[in-house]
């Protein structure tokens, strides 16, 4: 049986880092809403309590959309998404990981559920 671990992620320049403990044996989300279906996100929600920015806060700038619930922070230096903060339904603030910028993950083991954002 797998169970959560921590795992550090980050941007590309290195800029962002992060930690954060989840079980990457559940499945990531892939969604094909105008965001992510661009970026090409694996994602991850987890409580703001699993998740702890290392560093890089002063390299992220905001970006917002649609019902601007969900802050989309990428790196101004190398343009990557690492992860998104917003609040889930029932008020729960979240983070969405992007799976693919974890260091220590196998992509060809995750698991992905795909989520229709386009109908939504
Ligand atoms: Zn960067």
């Amino acid at each position: 049986m797998s169970e959560p671990k921590t795992h550090t992620g980050g941007c590309h320049c290195g800029k962002v880092r992060y930690e954060v403990t989840l079980d990457l044996a559940e499945p990531a989300i892939t969604c094909n809403c105008s965001m992510c279906g661009r970026s090409g996100t694996m994602l991850r929600f987890v409580p703001v309590d699993a998740f702890k920015l290392l560093s890089g806060a002063d390299s992220l700038t905001d970006y917002h959309f649609n019902q601007k619930v969900i802050n989309h922070q990428f790196c101004r230096v190398c343009g990557i998404k690492s992860f998104a903060s917003g609040v889930a339904p029932g008020g729960v603030e979240t983070r969405a990981i992007n799976v693919r910028c974890l260091d220590d993950v196998d992509l060809s083991a995750i698991s992905t559920h795909a989520y229709d954002g386009k109908s939504k």
